[in-house]
């Protein structure tokens, strides 16, 4: 008896995943894939629902930054300067 349930718990183990899902279409993708064949896209490791995780853009969020400091250059020339340039447009 113990010999025949060993051999049932042995049958069952947890098989490693050897495909993931793309994040994004749905794609099945081999394990080790960087890139998604279907829409070109990165794609991650696999996550604990199978799917792969979506990879961080780190250079999106340095543009974001960037671009957040231009406007507020922008932001401090066009209004909190000394010499403002629309100063002859108000009132004498
Ligand atoms: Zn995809």
């Amino acid at each position: 008896m113990a010999l025949f349930s060993f051999k049932i718990l042995s049958k069952n183990k947890p098989r490693l995943p050897t495909i993931k899902k793309c994040h994004t279409c749905f794609a099945y993708l081999l394990i080790h894939a960087e890139v998604c064949d279907m829409c070109k896209r990165k794609v991650g490791k696999i996550d604990k629902y199978g799917r792969a995780q979506k990879p961080t853009d780190w250079m999106s969020y340095v543009r974001l930054l960037f671009m957040w400091c231009l406007f507020g250059l922008y932001m401090w020339w066009v209004f909190l300067q000394d010499n403002v340039w629309w100063v002859f447009l108000q009132d004498k």
